[in-house]
C-alpha cells in the first residue's frame, strides 16, 4: 500500500487520531498548541452534533443545521492534517495504520470511531428497522415517514391505512424519548395541516421499552416526567417489552402482542468496535476451550461409565466430567441466546 501523500515527515512526534466525533475533535483541538504533528482522519469531512438527529428526523431541523465543517473548526490549526479515509488495520508493531487513501506511520494513535447501532444479532431487525445514528439515517427515517404518508392516502382498509401511518420506537432512552415526544407533537400540530386527508387519529405511535423505566440513567423524578409527558402526548408507552421481531411490517412483542407498523426505529443501544472485539475474544479464551474441555470431560465420563466399579478411581473423575460438560452446555446455550438476542439488555 502506498503512504499517504503530502503528508510530510514531521520534526515533531506525530499523533494520529481517527475520528473527529466528540472525542477526536475534542482532542485535536487541545493540541493546537502543542508541539506534535496532528493528523485527523476521518470518513467524514464534518463533524455532526448527533444529539439533534432526532430533529433532523422529524422535519424540525436540515442536516446542514447539525453539520460542521471540519475544515472550517481546524483551519487555525497550524499543527494540524486532515484527510478523507477509513481507517481499515492497525500494525501496532510497527506503528503504522493503513487507510483507504494509504498507510502511515505514527508515534501516537487515538481511535476515537464511536460506536454503531446495536442489533443484538437480530438479522430481521437490522435488516428492516431504522437505526438513527448519522444524518443519513435521519433522513431516510424523515424519507420514510413522509413515502408512508403519501402512501396511505392510496388505501381504503382501516388496517392497513393504520400500518402505513403507525410509527414504533424501540428504546426508551434519550433519543427514544426525544424522537417519539418530536414524532408526537407531529401528529398534533404538523400533519393534520399537511395532510387534511389523512385521519390522524388511526396513527400510532409506540415506545417499546426493555426496562421497567425510561431514560433509566437519569433520576426517577424525570424519568416519570418523561414517561407523564409522553402519556399526555398520546404516546403508547410500554415499559418492560422486548421486541422479538420483525420483519418489516409485523413488530412482535415478548408479550406475544403484535403491532403493524411499516416505520420502527430502533434506538437501543450502542455497540462499539471494542465490544465486538471483546466478544470474539470471549468466544476464542472461553468458549472454545471450554468446548474442548467439555469433550475430554465427556469422554471421561463414558469411560468412567464402562470402568464405573473395576476402576474405582475414575468415578472422582467422572463428577468432573458432568460438572464440566453442564458448565459447557450452559455457556453454549448462553451463546446461542445471546446469538438469538435473548439478551440484548445484558450484552
Ligand atoms: C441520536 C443520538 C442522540 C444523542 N443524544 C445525546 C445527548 O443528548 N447528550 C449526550 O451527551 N450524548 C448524546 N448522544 C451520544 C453522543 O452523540 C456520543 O456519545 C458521541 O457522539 C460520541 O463521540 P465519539 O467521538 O466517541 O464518536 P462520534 O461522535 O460517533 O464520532 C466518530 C467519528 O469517527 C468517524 N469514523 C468512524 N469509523 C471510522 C473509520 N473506520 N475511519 C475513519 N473515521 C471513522 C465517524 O465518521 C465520526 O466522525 C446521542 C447519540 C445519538 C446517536
Amino acid at each position: 500500500m502506498k503512504q499517504i501523500a503530502n503528508i510530510p515527515n514531521a520534526e515533531n512526534k506525530r499523533v494520529v487520531i481517527i475520528g473527529s466525533g466528540f472525542a477526536g475533535m475534542k482532542l485535536a483541538m487541545e493540541l493546537k498548541k502543542e508541539k506534535f504533528q496532528v493528523v485527523v482522519i476521518d470518513k467524514r469531512n464534518y463533524h455532526q452534533f448527533q444529539p439533534l438527529l432526532y430533529q433532523v428526523a422529524t422535519a424540525g431541523l436540515e442536516p446542514t443545521a447539525i453539520s460542521f465543517p471540519l475544515r472550517k473548526l481546524f483551519q487555525y490549526h497550524k499543527n494540524l492534517i486532515f484527510r478523507i479515509g477509513t481507517l481499515m488495520e492497525v500494525d501496532p508493531d510497527k506503528k503504522q495504520i493503513f487507510t483507504s487513501i494509504g498507510k502511515l506511520s505514527y508515534d501516537y494513535l487515538v481511535i476515537a470511531t464511536g460506536a454503531r447501532t446495536n442489533f443484538f444479532n437480530m438479522g430481521n431487525i437490522k435488516k428492516h428497522a431504522l437505526p438513527l445514528k448519522s444524518p443519513s439515517d435521519a433522513i431516510l427515517i424523515r424519507n420514510v415517514i413522509l413515502e408512508n404518508y403519501e402512501e396511505a392516502l392510496n388505501h381504503t382498509s382501516d388496517n392497513c391505512i393504520s400500518a402505513y401511518l403507525n410509527i414504533a420506537i424501540v428504546g426508551g432512552g434519550p433519543t427514544g424519548v426525544e424522537l417519539a415526544g418530536a414524532l408526537a407533537e407531529m401528529k398534533k400540530f404538523i400533519l393534520p395541516k399537511d395532510y387534511p386527508d389523512i385521519d390522524f387519529t388511526k396513527m400510532r405511535i409506540f415506545l417499546f421499552e426493555s426496562g421497567s423505566a425510561l431514560i433509566k440513567n437519569m433520576s426517577p423524578k424525570s424519568s416519570k416526567q418523561a414517561f407523564d409527558y409522553l402519556d399526555k402526548l398520546g404516546v403508547e408507552v410500554r415499559l418492560n417489552t422486548f421486541v422479538s421481531d420483525y420483519d418489516g411490517k409485523i413488530v412482535k412483542l415478548s408479550s406475544g402482542e403484535n403491532h403493524m407498523t411499516y416505520t420502527l426505529v430502533w434506538a437501543t443501544s450502542i455497540d462499539a468496535l471494542a465490544v465486538g472485539l471483546s466478544m470474539s475474544m470471549l468466544q476464542v479464551s472461553i468458549i472454545y476451550p471450554a468446548l474442548i474441555i467439555g469433550i475430554v470431560a465427556g469422554l471421561f465420563t463414558i469411560t468412567g461409565l464402562h470402568l464405573g466399579k473395576r476402576v474405582a478411581r475414575l468415578t472422582w473423575l467422572s463428577t468432573w466430567a458432568e460438572i464440566l460438560g453442564g458448565l459447557v452446555l450452559w455457556i453454549i446455550g448462553l451463546n446461542i441466546l445471546r446469538e438469538k438476542g435473548v439478551f440484548s439488555t445484558i450484552f
